[in-house]
């Protein structure tokens, strides 16, 4: 049935199959568990990203019992450049709990998923859909702005609320079987069309979309800042693990110092909160490593 509030389901379908793009996790053949991994890897970083990763990921690592089975080390390493590395060691601890508890096959409801390490509501949420084709609502930043936009006639989303955020998609996912196209059929819109900073509304699908139609009104409140990179604790995390990555033994403290010599006390700030995450481990000789290297090889 289409849905009634303002984008409607079999035009949004349609366009979806016209437009998507072509992402490799979208295949036909591709395993639960590799939808969960792009989805770990998808938080917080632009897809371009991902898709120079996840394909040399699944190919090496093709479920969640050969991920446990690699070191935390390893899997580290190939996460590379994406980012947020404590995503990495979440995943590798995921697979360990799927292929220990699970029979190594990804659950299939967002409550069990809930309990896996680092798969929060919206991952549950977008496993359960993507894999499963359960016709549960899937909430990403995307979502909500065309959702603001299309249904609720606001520039932007404004603070995220789970319940209402939830409500709001559920009320309009149709409720029949075409419901996980609608999903990510909108999750699309908002990333190629309907974009932050330049929505393309002559491409768009949604004809009666209530932003549009009341000519645009400007957001409220202050405009947000876009997060800077440079200079800050993330890099100088990045750059610490860079020398464990590309070291297949123990580091020095002095080899690690050499990693950022801009400011001595963000660097050891950078390096407390490593090895409070458990990503660097110290040894007993009081050098440093990826964890997993971190005692003498048998
Ligand atoms: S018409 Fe424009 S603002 Fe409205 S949902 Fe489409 S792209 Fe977004």
């Amino acid at each position: 049935m289409p849905s009634q509030l303002g984008i409607p389901a079999d035009e949004l379908v349609a366009w979806y199959g016209r437009s998507r793009r072509d992402l490799p996790w979208r295949g036909p053949g591709v395993s639960a568990w590799q939808i969960l991994v792009s989805e770990f890897m998808l938080q917080q970083t632009p897809v371009a990203r991902v898709l120079s990763i996840w394909p040399d990921w699944v190919r090496r690592w093709p479920t969640a019992s050969a991920t446990a089975a690699a070191s935390a080390a390893d899997v580290l390493r190939a996460w590379g450049k994406l980012g947020y590395p404590r995503r990495a060691k979440r995943l590798h601890e995921c697979a360990i709990v799927i292929a220990r508890d699970h029979d190594d096959v990804v659950p299939d409801d967002v409550d069990t998923l809930l309990g896996l390490p680092g798969v929060g509501g919206y991952t549950a949420r977008a496993v359960a859909c993507f894999a499963y084709r359960r016709p549960v609502p899937v909430v990403d930043t995307n979502v909500r702005r065309v959702v603001a936009r299309a249904v609720h006639g606001l520039a932007d989303a404004g603070a995220p609320s789970a319940a209402r955020d939830h409500a709001d998609v559920a009320a309009l996912l149709p409720n029949d079987e075409v419901a996980p196209e609608f999903s990510v059929a909108l999750m699309e819109l908002g990333a190629t069309v309907c974009t932050a900073r330049a929505p393309r509304c002559g491409l768009c699908p949604v004809a009666a979309c209530a932003w549009r139609q009341a000519a645009y009104p400007p957001a409220q409140g202050p405009a947000r800042r876009v997060q800077a990179y440079a200079g800050t604790d993330r890099q100088v995390r990045g750059r610490l693990l860079d020398v464990l990555r590309d070291n297949d033994s123990p580091v020095t403290r002095a080899e690690l110092d050499l990693a950022w010599l801009t400011d001595t006390q963000q660097r050891d700030r950078a390096l407390d909160s490593l090895l409070a995450d458990g990503l660097v481990r110290p040894t007993a000789d009081g050098r440093f490593a990826l964890p997993g290297e971190d005692r003498p090889r048998g």
